[in-house]
């Protein structure tokens, strides 16, 4: 496995676990080379899935370019890599368990707004923003008007900016 860091080959695994809910093996690997760490998870892949583009192109599903884009809008923000990982599992298993093998990448596109909601309002803000090619203010303040009517009022309030949210996470 490269390093993400240095791109060194020479990385080891230090520590290997099942996740959570036993669907993935987490690997923590550090660079031989750097010193830098990184994780990353092995898994089952049931079937094989074709993503229709808008412009009507199909190009296989790419689980890692999926993960890349979530890491651009999850930056810095204080998300536990396991809960990102969970909410692609869960995505990539409803696409494979609905029996059709051609998905139009705006379907997969919602499902992430979907999961990065329940996940970080900032990381929602910047995936959506990218993902819907904002043209005009009226699309940001629909978006945050999204982000509102999640909560059910008997919710507590969302914590502080600034501030972590929920560190635990809750069973999907
Ligand atoms: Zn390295």
């Amino acid at each position: 496995m490269r390093c993400p860091y240095c791109s060194s080959l020479d990385t080891q695994v230090k520590d290997s676990r099942p996740t959570e809910d036993a669907s993935s093996i987490r690997r923590r690997r550090v660079c031989s080379d750097c010193g830098g760490r990184f994780t990353t998870f092995e898994r089952v892949q049931l079937r094989e899935l074709t993503v229709v583009k808008k412009s009507g192109r199909r190009v296989p599903f790419d689980r890692d370019k999926l993960m890349r884009s979530l890491e651009i809008a999850l930056r810095k923000r204080p998300v536990d890599p396991e809960r990102v990982e969970r909410m692609v599992n869960g995505i990539v298993r409803q696409l494979e368990s609905q029996g059709e093998a051609e998905i139009p990448s705006q379907k997969i596109g919602e499902m992430v707004m979907d999961g990065l909601k329940r996940l970080d309002d900032v990381a929602f803000v910047r995936f959506a923003s990218v993902y819907r090619d904002f043209r005009d203010s009226g699309d940001f303040e629909a978006l945050v008007a999204e982000l509102k009517e999640r909560d059910p009022p008997d919710e507590e309030p969302p914590a502080p900016r600034g501030k972590p949210r929920l560190a635990v996470a809750p069973d999907v």
